[in-house]
């Protein structure tokens, strides 16, 4: 049902099909909205974040055109879900949350159910340590108003960002960026809506 659904709404990548019906979404959830865990809508999560609907993570995942040997940066873990799907894709995904609370949960899940390979980093997505080099694919999952030069500029030549940009309470567009030989194409993909990408580590828990 779930497969059916999003292949109607448009996703036609069998892998990115495949890991959609794989990974227990449920599982993600808070445990009062697990009878809602298929549906195809965004649910709320701790710290006042949300869960994206499985539409947008389907039609992300399938706008990263994933490769095996791929390394992934994601911006806004939440609660783990994205980057579980992206792991079943690519080499290693390094997914980076500004909420503790979200973090320490997200990567209890993602160990326990196995998907090793992972790293949950509690930090700020404006400020990606340079120690962790530069990325294949770079997926953020909260709205900016506008997607940094220093961001970018992390992307290995011929890489791949997708972000949702716009302002905080507004309309957004999911914008897609390539590095290419001689600088980067950026092109405006769907209407979406995102909880705000925030500055700095977050002080409550
Ligand atoms: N991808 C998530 C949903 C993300 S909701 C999932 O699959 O469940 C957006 C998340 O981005 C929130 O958890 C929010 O706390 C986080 N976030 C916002 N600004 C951030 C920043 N600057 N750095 C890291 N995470 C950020």
């Amino acid at each position: 049902m779930f497969q059916l659904a999003l292949r109607r709404r448009g996703i036609s990548d069998q892998a990115v099909l495949r890991t959609m019906e794989e990974v227990p979404r449920e599982v993600f959830v808070e445990a009062h909205d697990r009878a809602y865990a298929y549906r195809d809508s965004a649910l709320p999560i701790a710290c006042g974040q949300t869960i994206s609907q499985p539409f947008v993570v389907a039609y992300m995942t399938e706008q990263l055109q994933l490769q095996k040997g791929h390394r992934v940066l994601e911006i806004g873990t939440g609660s783990g879900y994205q980057a579980a799907i992206l792991s079943r894709l690519c080499k290693q995904v390094l997914t980076i949350e500004r909420y503790r609370t979200l973090a320490d949960s997200a990567g209890k899940r993602l160990e326990k159910l196995g998907y090793f390979n992972v790293e949950v980093l509690l930090g700020d997505g404006y400020d990606v340590p340079a120690g962790a080099g530069d990325f294949d694919r770079i997926i953020v999952t909260a709205a900016m108003e506008q997607i940094p030069d220093k961001l970018t500029q992390r992307l290995e030549p011929g890489g791949v960002l997708i972000a949702p940009v716009g302002p905080h309470q507004g309309a957004q567009t999911l914008v897609r960026v390539v590095r290419t030989e001689s600088g980067f194409e950026r092109k405006n993909l769907v209407d979406v809506r995102f909880v705000p990408a925030l500055p700095g580590i977050a002080r409550e828990l």
